[in-house]
Order: C-alpha cells, then structure tokens, then sequence
C-alpha cells in the first residue's frame, strides 16, 4: 500500500470543553470517514442542513478566528487549531460532529488534538491522495500586512513575522518546512492577547471563554501567565499553527512557499481566495507512488505525509 494514500483515524476521539470567544460548554466528536470525505462539520444541535464544509469561500467570519458556514447560515467557529492538528498530522477524512457553534479552545493549542490524534492512530485507505501545487505567485498587501504564496520543489514552507513594537512579544520570525520539521512546539503553541485589548474584545461580546488557561496574556513587558512561555517563539509559532489550520481549508495539502508578514485569519483567507479564483494559478495532482518523480522517493516528504 502506497505511503501517500488518505488517511482517517483509527478510531472516534471525545473531548468536552468551552468555547473561547462564546464562553458555552461544547462536546466534540471526531470520527473516522471514507476516502475523498475530506474535513466536514456536522451541528448536532441542529436538525436540518447542519453540515458544514470548510473551504475558501464559505468562510463568513475571519476576525480572531475562523468562523465557516453552509448555504443556509449554519456556522462552525474558531475551526482553526483543530485543522491545523488534522492538516499536520495528515489525517484527510473525518466527520467533527459539534453540539454547539464553536470549537472548544482547550488549552489555546492543538496540543490536545494531536495527542488525542496519537493516541488513537490513524488508518490508510487504498484511495491515493490528492496535492495541490501553486503554479504562480500571488501577493497580496493590506496596509502593513503582507502575505505570499508561491512554487515551491517539494514541500509546504510557512515563513511567518510578526511585529508588537511596545510589548515584550517584539519581532518574531519562524520559518516552518510544514512536512518535513518536528511540528510539536507548533502544536503546543497557545493563542495571545494584549491585556489592554481584553476588555475591548469583551465589550464586542467575544473571548467569553477567554483564561489563562487558554491564552497567553501580555501586558507590556510581562506575561501574565504563571509559568510563562512554553517555547521561545511561541507567539509566531501559534500564528503558524493558524495559519496551517487556514490553509487547510483549500482540502488538501500543498507544496508552496507561503511568506506572512504581520497577518492573520483574514489576510490567509484574502490570499487563498485570490489563489483560486484563478485555475491558472494552481493544480491539483493525484498521488500515485508510480507517477512520483524517482527524486522524491525516499525523501522525507514521502513519511511525513503518510
Ligand atoms: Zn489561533
């Protein structure tokens, strides 16, 4: 069997918790799914039209999370460290039945999920994978935000900076071979706030859920967080995890070379949809082993994507 067929779980994963920015309590199923199922939402709460499948362009909401939605108004919420776990540790197929809107933030990082994921382990189908590979590159800029995705040989590498001038987070750049690196200080990297953007998030009826449990909080040159940071660059590293749970909203993984400056949810997603708007700008390749160029065989692309 061939190393690069899709992949699901071996069995279903349970895990309870509340959401971040709605605050309600909210229990999720992740279950195993056929070949060529990919990624789908299902609101158990709600009896009719409640599948919900993340894509490009069914995301209604990307400010401080990613919020998609179905053609009748359903949504599912903060979906973005779930599928950053699914995209990095290549599960294709599963159906996430959710008994509330939002994700449960656990502890502010995929690290739950991944170990979860682990732990029960996932299962090869005889349906091979499928690869979309950016043909051209497209910027896009918002003021002093800056995204790109261009070609790339054989991997997914995310080269991400982020700027906070009056706090400790300062300048902090990483650069990620998504199939290749040791992704665990990834995963493990909470999400952030400014102490003096709390109340302002609160007073717009979010981070309800919001602890230091769940977030690292900043203020000035302190971390408000008892026992501090959980790596050294935990704050661009989490906006990495973000933006592999973004990108995994195309279905599939990707060889590209993807450079961020300053951005987030939303400048993923303005990218993503500029990307496909255009058939000229990417492919989609099946996976066989047989049609693999001899060079990449062997290679560690090949295991880690398995
Ligand atoms: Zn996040």
């Amino acid at each position: 069997m061939s190393v690069l067929n899709q992949k699901t779980l071996k069995e279903t994963i349970a895990i309870d918790g509340v959401g971040l920015h709605n605050g309600k309590k909210v229990h999720i199923e992740i279950k195993p799914a056929k070949p060529n199922t990919g990624i789908v939402f299902k609101r158990t709460d709600i009896k009719n039209n409640n599948l919900v499948v993340p894509g490009v362009f069914n995301v209604s909401n990307a400010s401080y999370c990613t919020t998609i939605s179905n053609d009748y108004g359903v949504t599912v919420s903060t979906i973005e460290h779930l599928m950053g776990a699914l995209f990095g540790m290549g599960v294709d197929n599963v159906l996430v039945e959710i008994n509330n809107e939002e994700v449960p933030i656990l502890d502010g990082s995929a690290k739950i999920f991944v170990s979860e994921i682990k732990r029960v382990g996932t299962k090869k189908s005889e349906t091979p994978i499928k690869i979309i590979k950016i043909e051209k590159k497209i910027n896009f800029r918002d003021g002093e935000k800056f995204i790109s995705i261009e070609p790339n040989k054989i991997s997914l590498d995310i080269d991400f900076e982020i700027k906070y001038k009056d706090s400790l987070i300062k300048t902090q750049r990483n650069l990620v071979k998504v199939y290749e690196d040791d992704l665990t200080e990834i995963y493990n990297s909470r999400t952030f706030c400014l102490f003096q953007d709390v109340e302002k998030l609160k007073k717009m009826n979010l981070a309800k859920g919001g602890t230091l449990k769940n977030a690292i909080v900043v203020k000035g040159q302190k971390i408000l967080n008892k026992n501090g940071l959980r790596n050294k660059k935990e704050f661009v590293n989490h906006k990495i995890l973000d933006c592999m749970g973004d990108l995994y909203l195309t279905g599939y993984k990707i060889i590209g070379k993807l450079i961020c400056s300053q951005g987030g949810h939303k400048l993923t997603n303005q990218l993503l949809r500029r990307v496909f708007e255009d058939n000229a700008n990417f492919s989609l390749v099946e996976v066989k082993e047989k049609n693999i160029p001899h060079f990449l065989i062997n290679r560690n692309i090949l295991k880690s994507i398995a």
